[in-house]
């Protein structure tokens, strides 16, 4: 039990404050919800053959983008980290609202805020349909809506025993551009200018998510970092993973850092949107399709183990086949927690 006086992380503040009280008001009476707290979309039964599936998301200043972030890349970020929990779960892009907090109404800010925000829109047809705006701290929270076939949408819970884990695209360029913004790496400008996107401008995997809907046991977007985020899968579903450390995807930026930086970038680095999923083996061949029609590499990285001891484990295993011991694990397996 946490003391009263060690900090609270964020899993502590949701599950003390909220979820406990959600889920005791839900299982005396469900009314619509299908799925509540703790999944990357919340559930709503709206028919005998539809759910809507529901997700928020703030970017919050000083927190998430530097004061002076550039307006048209904030607006296409806020509404993408919003799609990509859309795709973790298979959901088609509905709608969505917009809640904004502003020191000052800056015309020009706005307009290009309203220019990167209606971009990402258009381009995943899922219009603007409400919100509310306020003077205060910048602060800009979207809540998105998507549609999904009744039963359809892939939860964090269904990771079965001997499933692939797989991920999307390549891992840890965002954290390598936080990295270089933040001097504590030096790129070029021209390896800056090719990974930049991945942090500014992420892209949601929303047609790998409705692709994977028949297809993947389980599913998140890896929004905290690689192994922190799958272990949500683990908890979930009560299973352990083997990881192939080598077999995580790196942009060729990301292959010219050191070994470490290379590794640590790639399995904790948050940010960068790709989605990570399980699936059966049977599926492999029909997953390559899928990479191949999407022209978006997917790359197995490990494989789901049954659970060994009462809470799930994460084995990573080298470039030579071996297990790393605790101490080498545990240096890696920080994930991002936004109270830590
Ligand atoms: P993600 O990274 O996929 O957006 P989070 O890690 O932010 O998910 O949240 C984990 C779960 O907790 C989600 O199901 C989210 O809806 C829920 N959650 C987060 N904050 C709150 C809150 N203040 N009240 C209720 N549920 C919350
Ligand atoms: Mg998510």
């Amino acid at each position: 039990m946490q003391s009263q006086s060690s900090p609270l992380g964020e899993f502590d503040v949701i599950q003390r404050f909220f979820k406990t009280q959600s889920e005791a008001m839900l299982a005396a009476n469900p009314g619509s919800v299908t799925l509540g707290i703790g999944d990357d979309c919340a559930l709503l039964k709206t028919g005998p053959h539809e759910e809507i599936a529901i997700t928020s998301d703030m970017l919050v200043c000083g927190r998430h983008f530097f004061e002076d972030a550039n307006p048209e890349w904030l607006g296409w970020k806020a509404l993408a980290v919003n799609l990509s929990d859309l795709a973790a779960m298979g959901a088609k892009p509905l709608g969505f609202t917009l809640a904004l907090a502003l020191p000052k109404a800056d015309p020009s800010w706005l307009k290009a805020f309203s220019k990167g925000l209606f971009a990402i829109a258009n381009q995943y047809s899922c219009p603007l349909i409400g919100g509310d705006t306020t003077a205060g701290p910048l602060n800009i929270c979207i809540t998105a809506f998507g549609g999904i076939p009744k039963e359809k949408a892939i939860q964090r819970s269904g990771a079965l025993k001997d499933d692939d884990i797989w991920v999307s695209g390549t891992i840890g360029d965002a954290r390598l551009t936080l990295a270089a913004l933040r001097h504590e790496i030096t790129l070029s400008k021209s390896d800056l200018a090719l990974i930049e996107p991945r942090m500014h401008q992420p892209t949601p995997r929303v047609e790998l998510g409705i692709a994977l809907r028949e297809i993947a046991s389980s599913a998140l977007d890896i929004s905290d970092g690689l192994l922190g985020d799958l272990r949500h899968i683990l908890k979930q579903s009560n299973k352990d993973a083997d990881i192939f450390l080598d077999r995580i995807p790196k942009s060729a930026t990301l292959l010219k850092q050191s070994a470490d930086i290379q590794t640590q970038y790639a399995a904790c680095g948050g940010d960068d949107y790709e989605l990570c999923f399980t699936a059966p083996t049977s599926q492999r061949e029909a997953i390559a399709k899928i990479g191949a029609n999407l022209n978006l590499p997917l790359t197995q990285i490990g494989s789901v183990k049954s659970m060994q001891n009462s809470a799930p484990e994460i084995r990573l295993i080298n470039h030579a086949g071996a297990t790393l011991n605790q101490l080498e694990a545990n240096a890696l397996l920080q994930s991002f927690d936004h109270f830590a």
